[in-house]
């Protein structure tokens, strides 16, 4: 290679600096961030990349490419860079104000879906609450195969609301979604109307969310995470508000970290109006959602 040819900063190059730059500076898929955020600047397909590798892009997309590369640097994650992230096959909108959506959650949905298969109702009209939708990822996935069921999705962030409202519509489920601003279901009336409560609430304790990533707590929003002192007090309060909201037989589905699941499950052995506790792992293994029957 003439040296007049290694100065070019062609799209190779600039992938290779800057997954070598991203790796240094923390990132655990540099090469992937590098990729996505390329494509973003240069308003293309992330495997379009790899059939223009000689080309040199122009200023345009070099200066909004070197932005993107800056705020990823200071530890912005990807999909607040891009502003959606995928989740269950479809594409949602993300800010800042809402938390970036987990694969973990993907079991939540699929452990719903499945109940209603089980419980053979999936084309009567089903009443289903979402409670901190945040981006509003549960509600809209549900609301896509279920296509008779209404929803209440709720969350304490009108910020997030926002979001939430928008991916509804970008996913044409918007009509049979409500979004409501409120703390877990106080808004609801306290009367057994619900098929299903489903929620991922925050159950990150005080003492774990200050040793997370600075790239999560400095990014997401804390409300959104730490489900109080031992990471429990938001999932008890669910428990207590969920049950009566249910009709008899209807089920509580939510996501939980492992380190409190046994603390969850020995709480919910002395909920009179809880039965047939069962407990879903996540592709790591670990016990990550919960399922639990309003007793008939
Ligand atoms: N329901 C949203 C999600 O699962 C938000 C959850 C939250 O903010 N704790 O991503």
């Amino acid at each position: 290679m003439s040296a007049e040819q290694a100065e070019k900063w062609t799209i190779l190059r600039l992938l290779e600096w800057t997954t070598e730059y991203f790796g240094k500076s923390g990132s655990d898929s540099p090469r992937l961030d590098a990729e996505l955020l390329l494509s973003e600047a240069r308003g293309c397909e992330r495997i379009e990349l790899y059939t223009a590798f000689n080309e040199e892009p122009g200023d345009e997309v070099r200066t909004a490419f070197r932005e993107l590369v800056r705020r990823r640097g200071e530890g912005t994650p990807v999909s607040q860079l891009l502003g959606r992230k995928e989740f269950y096959s479809l594409s949602f909108r993300v800010s800042e104000d809402t938390l970036i959506p987990r694969p973990e959650t993907e079991h939540l949905v699929i452990e719903a879906l499945d109940e209603f298969k089980r419980q053979g109702q999936s084309k009567e009209s089903l009443q289903i609450a979402d409670v901190g939708t945040g981006s509003g990822i549960i509600a809209i996935c549900l609301a896509k195969n279920l296509p008779n069921a209404r929803f209440t999705a709720i969350d304490i962030s009108a910020a997030a609301l926002r979001v939430a409202e928008t991916n509804a519509a970008a996913h044409k489920v918007q009509d049979r979604i409500q979004f409501i601003e409120g703390d877990l279901l106080a808004k609801l009336p306290e009367t057994p109307t619900l098929d299903m409560i489903c929620s991922n609430p925050p159950y990150v304790s005080e003492a774990e969310y200050a040793e997370l990533d600075k790239s999560v707590r400095d990014f997401e929003p804390r409300q959104a995470l730490v489900g109080g002192p031992d990471g429990t007090e938001t999932i008890v309060r669910l428990i207590a508000e969920a049950l009566p909201r249910l009709k008899p037989g209807g089920r509580l589905i939510f996501e939980l970290s492992p380190m409190i699941v046994d603390q969850v499950i020995e709480h919910l052995a002395h909920v009179d109006a809880a039965e047939d506790v069962r407990v879903i792992k996540d592709l790591a293994g670990h016990k990550r959602i919960v399922s639990v029957a309003r007793s008939q």
